[in-house]
């Protein structure tokens, strides 16, 4: 299974936030809608950050009452790694485990086509292991 194939029930979405917003700002993007980074864009093409949960939680400590007026640049993670939609599930699964992190933008040459979270490559992975089970329990059937 391929990034592509989770794109084409995911969708190719991109929620994305200006490197001179504020992290309030940011922090309200998420909760809107419900995800757990974004990437930081000036055009909503171009990656020139991604910026996670993660992030945010490690702000509150380092900037306090300051936090609602740090900008996102202040936060964010410069270089991102990135995925291709021919990119299969195990290598992108891999990617994410060594790296630690577990968000992966979807590059199409330099085009931006989506973003896929380790949820949903869990997701993706639990339904192909579950169609293997059927499909070897429909064979035990037939051999029985
Ligand atoms: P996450 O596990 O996605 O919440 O992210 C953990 C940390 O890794 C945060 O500092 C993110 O900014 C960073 N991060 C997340 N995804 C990527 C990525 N694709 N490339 C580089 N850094 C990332």
């Amino acid at each position: 299974m391929k990034v592509s194939d989770i794109l084409k029930t995911k969708g190719s979405a991109v929620i994305t936030v200006r490197r001179d917003e504020t992290v309030l700002d940011l922090s309200e993007k998420l909760r809107q809608e419900r995800i757990g980074a974004a990437i930081v864009s000036m055009d909503g093409h171009t990656i020139d950050g991604i910026v996670s949960e993660r992030d945010v939680a490690y702000a509150v400590a380092a900037h306090a009452s300051r936090l609602p007026t740090v900008l996102v640049e202040t936060i964010m993670t410069k270089v991102v790694v990135v995925c291709a939609p021919d990119d299969t599930v195990n290598e992108v699964m891999s990617v994410m485990t060594k790296q630690r992190f577990r968000h992966l933008p979807v590059q199409d040459g330099q085009k931006l086509v989506g973003i896929i979270s380790i949820g949903d490559v869990m997701k993706h992975r639990l339904s192909e292991v579950q169609l293997e089970a059927d499909v070897l329990r429909d064979y035990a059937r037939v051999q029985r």
